[in-house]
């Protein structure tokens, strides 16, 4: 799988649980939604924790980067912008 794939597949994730989250905000307080909130937030937490660990800190230069199909990426490193 390569890292975009991956990247993908984790915002999708994310976006999932976040209306997850959402939707438990709707429910009346009991120690459940509580409970199934705090998991929730853990959950995206830890994917945007790998989300970040894939995205590499890219510190090349504004000149290096040019425009594929409407996106921006870094000629040097060849990533996504
Ligand atoms: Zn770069």
């Amino acid at each position: 799988m390569t890292v975009p794939k991956a990247l993908k597949l984790i915002n999708w994730w994310i976006a999932q649980r976040e209306n997850i989250l959402k939707e438990v905000l709707n429910f009346n307080d009991s120690e459940i939604t509580t409970i199934i909130h705090n998991s929730e937030k853990t959950i995206i937490s830890n994917l945007k924790l790998i989300r970040g660990e894939l995205v590499p800190k890219c510190k090349h230069p504004k000149k290096m980067q040019d425009t594929c199909n409407g996106q921006k990426y870094c000629m040097a490193c060849n990533w996504d912008l």
